[in-house]
């Protein structure tokens, strides 16, 4: 299995104020190669079934309205220790406590509304990756 690979979402709220461009730019300057790459919006359904692991947890029915709620980009990016060096360079969930010149502190709304997504470990990441790109759609 690939351990150098993540898998992150820009979120409705980062699209929706125009941030693509300059994630992207800080992605790029942190060293991360992107290998896949898409721009589409998510069904209820699909984006339940991304999020299925915290089906049980309160936030669950927000967290699908809004992950369906306009389009994401969806991109599969690689570099060294791309699972934690990706978590550190988007910061914590709430972006309250990210911390200074991370993603989500830059470019949050919210813990809801928090401008990424990135794995939290190589299973997922190649879980997440499978989920939204086929072997033709990946370079
Ligand atoms: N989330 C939320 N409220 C919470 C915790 C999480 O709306 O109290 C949302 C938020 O968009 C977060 C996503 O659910 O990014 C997944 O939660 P997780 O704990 O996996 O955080 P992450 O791995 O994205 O930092
Ligand atoms: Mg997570």
């Amino acid at each position: 299995m690939t351990t150098n690979i993540t898998f992150t979402m820009l979120k409705p709220d980062a699209v929706e104020a125009n941030n693509i461009g300059p994630i992207l730019a800080m992605i790029n300057k942190a060293g991360f190669t992107i290998k896949a790459m898409k721009y589409l919006r998510l069904s209820k359904e699909q984006a339940g079934n991304f999020y299925a692991v915290h089906k049980e947890r309160p936030f669950y029915g927000e967290l699908v309205d809004y992950m369906s709620s306009g389009p994401i980009v969806a991109a599969v990016l690689q570099k060294n220790n791309a699972v934690a060096d990706f978590r550190t360079l988007i910061g914590a969930t709430d972006p309250t406590k990210a911390d200074e010149g991370t993603i989500r502190k830059l470019f949050a709304k919210s813990i809801a509304a928090n401008a990424v997504h990135g794995s939290d470990s190589d299973e997922n990441a190649a879980n997440e990756a499978n989920f939204f790109f086929s072997g033709l759609e990946r370079f």
